[in-house]
């Protein structure tokens, strides 16, 4: 039987929907389940939540700083020998950005 690949930014609680969170929260706040506690989530079931419009529009609008510095750091440019992260950039370009982004390389952003 192949190997389940999960990946180490999500857990599993008890609940019987909606049971996959980010590793940022600690705690299910439906079934109490702790993410210590809790096995790593399948990737083909984390796969389906990551929309490129969604995870675009929180890094817009100030609710994934993580994700925009990234989006502002692919878009900037060099300038005597150092890199610099793009200001400014439109939310046109940012949805442009994170679809040109792998799922393996958004899945930390979540
Ligand atoms: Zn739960």
């Amino acid at each position: 039987m192949p190997k389940t690949l999960t990946t180490p930014y999500f857990w599993d609680c008890n609940c019987e929907t909606d049971f996959i969170h980010s590793k940022t929260e600690k705690r299910c706040s439906i079934c109490h389940a702790k993410s210590h506690e809790q096995p790593d989530s399948r990737v083909d079931e984390v796969l389906p939540l990551i929309d490129p419009k969604t995870l675009t529009k929180k890094a817009f609008y100030g609710s994934n700083d993580r994700l925009m510095a990234e989006i502002q750091n692919r878009n900037g440019y060099l300038f005597d020998g150092r890199w610099f992260p793009a200001n400014g950039i439109s939310l046109d370009q940012c949805l442009a950005t994170v679809n040109s982004m792998t799922v393996e390389e958004l899945i930390p952003f979540l």
